[in-house]
């Protein structure tokens, strides 16, 4: 049967209620490019804007197989123990070019996703890395406004998901695995200068032991990086997702560096510089899209191509031409 259609204060209602078919159904309007749907979500999110902002925003990440989902399972569900209510969103741009997800379509955190106080979302799907980026921010204003204290944004340890994953929360976690003495390899630099923290998990068993080498063969290394944020030190620390040690100094650390980066104003700037960088993010985003899908530009491309390569136009020359082209169609 056909559902009736919900106008805007539906879907305020229902998600400040912490309804949850209306916050499911209020995430499908933001991941829709329809423009009907676009038009829509942009006046239920005008309306749910003055109830965001309250939650600590973590994101997670590692590479497959370090155990993210079983620690954020065991993580979360510890939360919603303590009365918390977490909302776990995954980002995958991989899925918008590859049309596969690394994150995976394996049951993942059963556990976690009956529990009531706890709302998981897969990753969007479809569309650009641009969209699926604005579609888990928007996913994340709906999930603070229906009163999630706790947001995790997980991603998959692949270069560029970090980096997006990085510029929308407050606490960047990277989840790390110890391999037979080549912890090291593979890991780039640039990833490691985004964390707030290094948990390396499976700290349990045999691997203990060398789960604690790691750790302090991260610290060493983070010794020698510039700090993401200011004023807070990022260190290693040591975790299993499957016996929970660790768990709770995971959460006071977390609230540590709320505490610290709040008190000091870092945290409130980074916010707000998020927002802004967004807010430019989009603007360019909308000029491509707009430029590259203007009919003029698309049947002159070709030609200047061409007049560019052989050396006759040069390439300023050609795309203040293009932008003319642009300006007056
Ligand atoms: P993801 O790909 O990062 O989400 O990793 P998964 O959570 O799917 O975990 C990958 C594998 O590692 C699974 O077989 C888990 O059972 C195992 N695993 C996860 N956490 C731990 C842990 O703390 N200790 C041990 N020994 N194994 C773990």
């Amino acid at each position: 049967p056909r559902r009736r259609r919900l106008n805007v204060s539906d879907y305020v209602e229902g998600v400040l209620s912490r309804n949850r078919t209306v916050i499911g159904q209020a995430i499908t309007l933001v991941e829709s490019n329809h423009p009907a749907h676009m038009e829509l979500a942009q006046q239920v999110l005008k309306e749910l804007l003055p109830y965001t902002g309250k939650s600590i925003r973590i994101g997670i990440s590692g590479v497959p197989g370090a155990g993210k989902s079983t620690l954020i399972e065991t993580f979360g569900t510890m939360l919603c123990n303590q009365g918390n209510q977490v909302a776990v969103l995954a980002v995958d741009p991989s899925s918008s070019i590859t049309g596969g997800s690394i994150l995976g379509d394996k049951t993942r955190m059963e556990l976690l996703s009956r529990n009531p106080n706890a709302f998981i979302r897969p990753s969007a799907t479809g569309g650009t890395l641009g969209g699926v980026n604005r579609k888990t921010r928007e996913t994340m204003l709906i999930c603070e406004a229906a009163g999630y204290d706790v947001i995790i944004v997980e991603t998959v340890g692949v270069g560029q998901n970090e980096v997006t994953v990085r510029s929308m929360v407050d606490f960047f976690l990277l989840i790390m695995l110890t391999g037979g003495g080549d912890e090291l390899q593979g890991i780039k630099k640039g990833i490691m200068e985004l964390a707030d923290a290094i948990f390396v998990n499976k700290a349990d068993g045999e691997n203990k032991q060398r789960a604690l080498a790691a750790k302090t063969e991260f610290n060493r290394i983070l010794h020698f990086l510039q700090p993401i944020t200011g004023g807070w030190a990022p260190k290693a620390y040591t975790c299993s997702a499957f016996t929970g040690e660790g768990m709770a100094e995971m959460w006071q650390l977390i609230n540590d560096f709320k505490e610290k980066t709040t008190v000091s104003g870092v945290f409130g700037r980074r916010r707000q510089k998020q927002t802004l960088d967004w807010m430019y993010t989009m603007v360019e985003d909308y000029l491509r899209s707009s430029f590259y899908n203007k009919s003029e530009i698309k049947r002159t491309l070709p030609g200047i191509e061409t007049v560019v390569i052989n050396g006759e136009v040069s390439a300023t020359m050609a795309a203040k031409q293009l932008l003319k082209t642009y300006n007056d169609h």
